[in-house]
This record gives C-alpha cells, sequence and structure tokens, in this order.
C-alpha cells in the first residue's frame, strides 16, 4: 500500500484516548468514565481529566495532529493552512456575492454602470469554484462571435481614387482594434464593446493589451503552484475538502491511505461511518476512487463518452472538469446496472462531483489481488474462466454494456470468485466502436484463460459470438474484425438515416430489431 500525506493509524486501537470523543474526523462516540472513589482519588486521573480539558479547548489542534489525512510519525500542519484557506475563500466568495449584489441594485437597467471589481477579494482568476463557472462554449459555433473585420491587403490601402482607406485609417483601426480584444484571455472582461461598431483608439487598445496579458501572465503562475501541490499531494485541496467533509458527516470513519494511483484516478481505502446516506448503509470498508481533475489523460478517453448517446447531448457543452464529473458518473451508473443483474463488483456508496465511494473488495485495509497477481489452483482457474463467461453475458445482455476494458488487470479475485471492476469507460454494445471494444475484451480474457492453462476456453472469436449472440463466421481475425467493424457501420448508417439505433445486432439476415 503506498503510504500518502493522506494515510492515517489505524482506526480501532482500542479504546481511543477521550479527545477522540471530540475529534471531527471520528465518528461520534460516547466514552462512558468509570467514576469509583479510587478513581477519584486517582492523581493519574486528575492528570488525564486536565488533559482532556486542554483538548477539548483546543480540539483543532488535536484533530490536524490526528486526523485521517496524518501519519503518525510524520505530523503535518499543513492541513490547518489549508482548512484556513478554503474557509477564508469561502468567506470571501460570499463577500464578493454580496458586492454583486450591491452593484446590481444600484446599477439597476442603467446604460452607464459602476463597479465594484476593485473592491473584490476573490481575484476572477483565483475563482474556480465548480458552482459558479461559466460552461465552456463551442468556439466553433459561437453565435456571439463577431463578424471578422475586412482586412486591408499588403499594399496597405484599398479602394481608388478620393475613396481610398489606409490601413492608418482611424475608423478601420478603431474597429480592428475592437475585434482584436477577442484574442484576450476568455475571463477577461472587455464588455459588450465586441458585437457593436465600437472604435477603440490605438492608445487605448495597447493599453488594455498590456493589462490582459499580465492577467493571464498572474495566472499563469497562480496555476503552477496549484498543480505543483496536486502532485505531491496526491489529490488537490478541494478534493480534500469533498473527503473531509465525508469524514465529518460520518458518513466515513476514516481515510487510512491509498491503495493506487493510476493515470486517471486514485483509489483511497477507507473504513464506513456510522451516518447512512439515502436511507444505504454504509459498508464496513469503502473504496474512494477519485477521479483526477488536473491531468489531461482522460483527452484519450475521449472517445469512450463523446460517442456514447447516453452523454452525447451533454459533451459538447462541457468544460473538461465537467467531462471528468461525468465519469465519474459513469461508472456509477454502470456498477449499478451491474449490480442489479447480480455481477460481482463494487456496490455504489455516493458519488460526489468526481469522487466515487463504493464498497471495497478486500478484508482489513488489504485489496483483493487482481486476477494477474494471483495464483489459483487449476481448479479455480477453470471456475474463474466460466464464471467470467457468464458475466460477460450478463454484462451484454442484462445490462446493455460492453465493459471496454477487460482484462486481468480490472478483475479481483475475492471470497472464491472474480469481481469486476473499473468500468467508468463501459458503452453499450451500440456504442459506435462497441463489438470492437468487446472483441478487445475477448481477446484479453482468452488469452489470459489460455495461457493460464484453461483446455476449455474459448478462442476470441468463439468467445464473441458466445457473448454477444452474433453469427460471425469469418475464421480469421482480419475478416471477423472487417465484419465487426461492418456491423457498426450498420447501425450507425441506421442513425443516421432514421435518428434511433438498432436495439441489438444481428448478423444473421433476420431484420433488425429497433428499440422504439
Ligand atoms: P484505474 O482506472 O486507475 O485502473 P481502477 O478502478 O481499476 O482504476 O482502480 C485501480 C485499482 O484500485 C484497482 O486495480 C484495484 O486494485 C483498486 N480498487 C479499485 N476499486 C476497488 C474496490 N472497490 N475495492 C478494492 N480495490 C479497488
Ligand atoms: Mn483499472
Amino acid at each position: 500500500m503506498d503510504s500518502v500525506g493522506v494515510a492515517a493509524a489505524a482506526p480501532d486501537a482500542g479504546p481511543g484516548p477521550a479527545w477522540q470523543s471530540k475529534c471531527p474526523w471520528g465518528a461520534p462516540s460516547t466514552t462512558s468514565i468509570s467514576c469509583s472513589l479510587a478513581d477519584v482519588m486517582s492523581e493519574q486521573l486528575a492528570k488525564e481529566l486536565q488533559l482532556e480539558e486542554e483538548n477539548a479547548a483546543f480540539p483543532e489542534v488535536v484533530a490536524a495532529a490526528e486526523g485521517p489525512f496524518i501519519t503518525g510519525e510524520n505530523i503535518d500542519t499543513s492541513s490547518d493552512l489549508m482548512l484556513a484557506q478554503m474557509l477564508q475563500m469561502e468567506f470571501d466568495r460570499e463577500y464578493d456575492a454580496q458586492l454583486r449584489r450591491e452593484e446590481k441594485k444600484i446599477n439597476g437597467d442603467s446604460k452607464v454602470s459602476i463597479s465594484f471589481e476593485n473592491y473584490r477579494k476573490v481575484h476572477p482568476y483565483d475563482s474556480d469554484s465548480s458552482e459558479d463557472e461559466v460552461d465552456w462554449q463551442d468556439t466553433r459555433h459561437d453565435p456571439y462571435r463577431a463578424d471578422k473585420p475586412t482586412t486591408t491587403p499588403r499594399r496597405g490601402f484599398i479602394g481608388k481614387g478620393k475613396d481610398i482607406t489606409t490601413k492608418h485609417d482611424e475608423v478601420v483601426c478603431g474597429r480592428k482594434n475592437t475585434a482584436r480584444m477577442e484574442n484576450f484571455a476568455p475571463e477577461f472582461q472587455v464588455g459588450d464593446g465586441i458585437g457593436m461598431d465600437l472604435k477603440l483608439s490605438n492608445q487605448v487598445f495597447n493599453a488594455l493589451k498590456q493589462h490582459a496579458y499580465s492577467e493571464e501572465r498572474r495566472s499563469a503562475r497562480l496555476h503552477e503552484k496549484k498543480e505543483h501541490s496536486t502532485a505531491e499531494k496526491a489529490v488537490d485541496p478541494k478534493t480534500r475538502l469533498l473527503l473531509y467533509k465525508m469524514v465529518n458527516s460520518g458518513m466515513l470513519e476514516t481515510i487510512t491511505g491509498c491503495i493506487s494511483t493510476g493515470k486517471e484516478s486514485v483509489v483511497f481505502h477507507a473504513y464506513g461511518g456510522k451516518s447512512a446516506t439515502e436511507g444505504k448503509v454504509i459498508p464496513p470498508e469503502c473504496a474512494i476512487k477519485v477521479f483526477k481533475t488536473t491531468l489531461n489523460e482522460f483527452k484519450n478517453r475521449d472517445k469512450y463518452i463523446k460517442d456514447d448517446y447516453r452523454f452525447k447531448d451533454r459533451f459538447s457543452k462541457l468544460n473538461p472538469r465537467k467531462i471528468i464529473r461525468m465519469w465519474a458518473e459513469k461508472e456509477m451508473h454502470n456498477l449499478t446496472r451491474m449490480q442489479n443483474a447480480g455481477i460481482p463488483c463494487p456496490q455504489v456508496v455516493i458519488l460526489k462531483k468526481h469522487v466515487l465511494v463504493m464498497s471495497f473488495i478486500g478484508q482489513d485495509q488489504i485489496p483483493a489481488p487482481k486476477l494477474k497477481d494471483v495464483t489459483l489452483s487449476n481448479e479455480d482457474m477453470k471456475k474463474a474462466y466460466f464464471q467470467i463467461l457468464n458475466m460477460m453475458q450478463q454484462l451484454y445482455r442484462e445490462c446493455n454494456l460492453v465493459h471496454a476494458d477487460l482484462s486481468e488487470y480490472n478483475m479481483l479475485w475475492h471470497d472464491g470468485k472474480v469481481w469486476l471492476i473499473d468500468v467508468s469507460q463501459s458503452v453499450e454494445p451500440t456504442h459506435p466502436h462497441g463489438l470492437e471494444f468487446l472483441f478487445r475484451d475477448c481477446r484479453n480474457v482468452s488469452q489470459f484463460f489460455q495461457k493460464g492453462g484453461v483446455a476449455e476456453a474459448l478462442n476470441e472469436r468463439e468467445l464473441f459470438n458466445a457473448v454477444s449472440g452474433l453469427n460471425i463466421t469469418a475464421d480469421n481475425e482480419v475478416d471477423f474484425q472487417a465484419e465487426i467493424e461492418a456491423l457498426e457501420k450498420m447501425n450507425e448508417d441506421h442513425v443516421q438515416n432514421h435518428g434511433k439505433k438498432l436495439s441489438t445486432f444481428s448478423s444473421d439476415g433476420d431484420p433488425p430489431i429497433y428499440d422504439e
């Protein structure tokens, strides 16, 4: 298990000291203090009581030193600072919101307005609150984009005779300057001048440009700092706050440490708390999958979600942060479908933004081994194979899903059976590449079990047909794949012509079945 800055001591290390009941990160528990005459007389007890009182007076000091994000030996008080900063930020935001309200009240509908911009606490570049972020606009079809000004040709003038206009013409120049404001950073507020026939003098334009650039540099510097700390602490401050809140609310007891850091996610182990969310009982041990919001690895996976019609309408309107949240959302929905079909997989506890809490597959903080890391007896290997064959069919038929990243890396061996995990990229079979993904899954599974000595293991083509119920007869990989692509194309053409997908594929001449 990797130890990171958020690891903590095991929570059940015997009856905790009295301050534990005050610790905001721990679950509220009542410790009854025994009280006999001997106790009353005991000097030891007096000392303890005093200590308890002191701790009660300064609970945050204790919390910072023993909170779930801090290791015992490596006491790190940066959490205090972070929390303080968070609170300050929250306060500043409220202050600014109030300013904005007053600004609005004073300005009303008046054409001339005053601005309290300079009194704001949170600079627009500091503010990356997801609540008030503006959706990223598809710049290819930006309806607000003003027409480009007519350019002056190389020779420096247009027109003839007395209608000649040079590039120094004040009107042309002014308009051009206004249009150029578009090139400033998107957060840079230039008013609605771009949309109207506004002529900006060179002097004013240059001053604005200078200011815009220095603000951009400032923003870049701030950003750099943030990225740096993210790498160091495994999760960014906002995610930490989300995790703190989960512990604080009693939903989680403690977050013990990191199980895995991948390119796209970090997974933590946690002990479940006592407070039930939405009527659900929290599992005793949880896995917290934090989808990374800073790295751009997700770009490579666009194709899974962009073409998933369930998310299609939303995709183009989203900014990167929201797209990452959508991955988490997708994993949640897919896990729920699998759970409903009775496929062994983590059970969803809660989704908060890009953080998904689910039941932990494993025991006592030790995650179940991946199939690639476990040595199974021949008998278990065979059992695992038939179980997976069955699960792939259930996934396809009952959940209407293709895992799309199925391999010995995403199957855990626990309690004598195989558990499927990591389904954020799973798609429906009618996804434009759904069948190709299924074929790749089949190849991974076949190869693993054939190498593992399971004589009954079907080859990848047989497995594909067995899972999908299709009857692709090609006896070599190239032709097989060509048929798969032809089926996918047929489905896409159908979508183009009829605006809806086939609900299932059919390759044996039967009329395709449509989703009504
Ligand atoms: P990634 O996209 O980073 O591969 P995964 O969902 O596969 O994300 O999680 C990474 C690792 O974390 C897994 O290989 C597994 O070891 C561990 N893990 C994830 N979810 C759970 C869980 N619910 N229970 C136990 N371990 C888990
Ligand atoms: Mn994985």
